[in-house]
């Protein structure tokens, strides 16, 4: 078994490094925040006083903060710190343009480096049936797959440095611009007199079919389990979609990519934001949408 060194024991972090030791990994945590580290502790993860303590005998370094600039911090730290030639996984979802900095970072000073960015939300994180996308070199890749593996549902290698972020930030601006799409069809729809469960009939086995109606649906009736017949209570804070919705637009912007609607996305999602709304569920902007919150 492994000895990892786990920085970052927040929401997400937490169940993540727990899975590990119920694995039979000896996980050595570290977090700024005193009461992370007494729910890490209660989970078995051994609590250090420092990132530097916690990399020192470890092989593999998982990190899972909240942005690029803490990433890029705790790399430039850890990096002469850490065993000559340990597993670096960044499992945090940052730009694609600090993903690369910190493979860089971790690659100059002999470390293997993988950004493995997670979708599945902290249900996914405690259940251990996280999506991992990775990227990063093959050998890397494989030296990384094993650890993943009691955290994960499903790993997918995408390709080189940073591939693992380009590929979550793509996938959520689909999310967040589906969303918007299933909510105005179900505003209109409103307005129209078509009832909820006849518009999921249809269009549930009919070509508007996609995740955000058919397992997520942003009206409470249709499917019990979506955030809806819960007063939008998350799920997926729409605080977060709009972070990765930003996110997709940084690259796109670096990349010279033409992506209107992904824009539009992130100003609607601004806007529900800047409402008050960011603690609720993403789906909660069909309320925006119909004008019920402070339009
Ligand atoms: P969180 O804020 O609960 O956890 C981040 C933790 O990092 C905090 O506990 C903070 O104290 C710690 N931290 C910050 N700087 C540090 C440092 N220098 N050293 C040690 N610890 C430090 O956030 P979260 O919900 O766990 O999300 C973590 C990452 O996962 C984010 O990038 C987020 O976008 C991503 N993510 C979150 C979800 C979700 O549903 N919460 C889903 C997928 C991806």
């Amino acid at each position: 078994m492994t000895t990892i060194a786990f920085i970052g024991l927040g929401n997400m972090g937490n169940p993540m490094a727990a899975n590990l030791v119920k694995a039979g990994h000896t996980v050595h945590g570290f977090d700024l925040l005193p009461e992370n580290l007494k729910t890490a502790s209660e989970h078995g993860i051994t609590v250090m006083a420092s990132a530097a303590a916690a990399v020192k005998d470890a092989d593999v370094v998982v990190t899972m903060l909240p942005a690029g600039k803490h990433v890029i911090a705790v790399y430039e730290e850890l990096a002469t710190k850490a065993k000559k030639g340990a597993l670096f996984i960044d499992s945090s979802t940052i730009d694609v343009d600090s993903a690369r900095r910190a493979h860089s970072i971790a690659t100059g000073a002999g470390h293997l480096s993988v950004d493995a960015p997670v979708s599945g939300g902290t249900g996914g994180a405690a259940a251990g049936t996280l999506t991992f996308m990775a990227g990063g070199s093959k050998d890397a890749f494989a030296k990384a797959e094993p650890i993943l593996k009691p955290m994960a549902g499903r790993i997918v290698h995408c390709g080189d440095a940073g591939a693992g972020q380009a590929a979550k930030i793509c996938n959520n601006m689909i999310l967040g611009i589906s969303m918007i799409a299933v909510g105005e069809a179900f505003v209109l729809a409103e307005k129209l007199g078509l009832s909820h469960q006849a518009l999921f009939d249809v269009a549930s086995t009919s070509s508007g079919r996609c995740w955000s109606l058919d397992t997520y649906c942003p009206v409470p009736g249709p499917v019990p389990t979506s955030p809806a017949n819960r007063d939008y209570q998350p799920g997926f804070a729409a605080a977060l979609m709009l972070k990765d919705l930003k996110l997709a637009q940084e690259a796109a912007q670096s990349a010279g990519a033409i992506t209107p609607l992904g824009a539009e996305a992130t100003q609607l999602y601004s806007l529900f934001n800047a409402l008050g709304h960011g603690g609720t569920d993403f789906s909660g902007i069909i309320r925006f949408l119909r004008g019920d919150v402070g339009q």
